[in-house]
């Protein structure tokens, strides 16, 4: 079922003991669908929206509420669910690929909604070319990869994709060359590309948080984030401030994992690496994803990209179901390719080092 149509099942009307008192003044703070406002904590309601418009006690018994009929409708998962009800919202999972067979069967089909996929790497390991190539092939799914519905690995067609992108790289002909190359309709992907495009961290903070009313208005499946944490990094430098920066950088995630819940979309975010030395092994010096342990908490699904030679490798590092495998694939005009001496996914569990 397409998000509009989904959209139009449940109305603010339809939540329990709502007057149109209600109604209006949550209108007047742009809340305009049931969505909107169960994506909201209590706290951000009375403090950032409502203008003293709602206190405490209404906002937590109101998001309450319309998270209740989301509830009741299926689209949420209920507080203690029996786990064949979760079966059925697993079911429910879209799978949005990067048009690499092998790829994409590395993740199982490939990016999952109801999920933030994290993808970090050091520069030049192919984080945007990744996201380029998804912008590509996750629109073109249905036309050109129909499965069945009830196929365990469905895999679907964004209706729309919103890129946001903080760091400048978001390149308009890259999408019209993969797309071209693979023989789709470069100006039919075009148009359902949103692009926003991101100068400073609170400009980040305040898309991400109204990011709701895009995804409802242009019907997104996919958000990609390339990247989540540059801004941050920059603004935020100092030891003195890296508390507040962490404290913004997970609520920015926090947010966006609550949309990919209630609006079953897929998130995807590319992150920076740090190095750091570890004396135990001889002072050499490694590199792992930014952001710590905010980050590692807040993504689904993590992927570290690595160069090897002309080609690069690929690891999923941290999932609560793919074994921690490796694979190899490199990036050409086509956008993301197997690599020539790919031999199937490895299983890398227990040999961290490798990333
Ligand atoms: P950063 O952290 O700087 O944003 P990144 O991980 O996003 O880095 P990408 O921009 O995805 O890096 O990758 C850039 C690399 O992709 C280039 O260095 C080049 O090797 C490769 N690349 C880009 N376009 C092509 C192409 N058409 N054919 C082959 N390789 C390409
Ligand atoms: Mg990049």
């Amino acid at each position: 079922m397409s998000m509009s149509s989904r959209l139009r099942e449940v109305i603010m009307e339809d939540i329990p003991d709502i007057t149109s008192d209600t109604v209006d003044r949550l209108r007047k703070l742009n809340i305009n669908s049931v969505y909107q406002l169960a994506v909201q904590t209590p706290s951000e309601l009375v403090l950032e929206i409502s203008d003293g418009l709602f206190d405490i006690g209404e906002a937590s018994n109101l998001i309450g509420n319309a998270r209740k009929i989301l509830t009741e409708r299926q689209i949420l998962s209920k507080e203690f669910s029996t786990a064949d009800d979760l079966l059925e919202k697993r079911n429910k999972i879209s799978r949005y690929a990067t048009g690499s067979k092998k790829f994409d069967d590395f993740l199982n089909g490939g990016f999952e909604s109801q999920a933030i996929t994290e993808i970090s790497g050091e520069f030049g390991s192919g984080k945007s070319q990744i996201c380029h190539a998804l912008c590509v092939a996750a629109n073109n799914l249905v036309e050109n990869n129909k499965l069945d519905d009830d196929d365990e690995n469905k895999q679907s067609a964004a209706e729309t994709i919103i890129f946001i992108d903080t760091e400048n790289t978001f390149r308009v002909d890259r999408i019209y060359q993969i797309a071209e190359q693979n023989g789709f309709d470069p100006l039919t992907i075009l148009q359902k590309v949103y692009h926003c495009k991101i100068f400073n961290s609170e400009e980040l903070e305040s898309v991400i948080n109204n990011l709701d009313k895009s995804i409802e208005q242009y019907n997104t499946k996919l958000v990609i984030v390339d990247s989540i944490i540059s801004l941050h990094r920059a603004e935020f430098s100092g030891r003195e401030t890296l508390g507040e920066r962490q404290q913004r950088l997970g609520k920015m995630l926090n947010k966006l994992r609550r949309y990919a819940d209630i609006y079953n979309i897929a998130v995807v975010i590319t992150n920076q690496v740090v190095s750091y030395t570890d004396n135990s092994q001889f002072g050499s010096d490694y590199i792992k994803p930014a952001g710590g342990n905010v980050m590692g908490h807040s993504s689904t699904y993590r992927i570290f990209l690595k160069r090897s030679g002309k080609n690069r490798l690929a690891t999923i590092f941290d999932s609560p179901y793919h074994p921690n495998q490796q694979i190899k694939f490199s990036i050409s005009d086509d956008g993301i390719q197997n690599a020539s001496s790919y031999k199937g996914p490895e299983n890398v569990d227990g040999n961290d080092s490798t990333w």
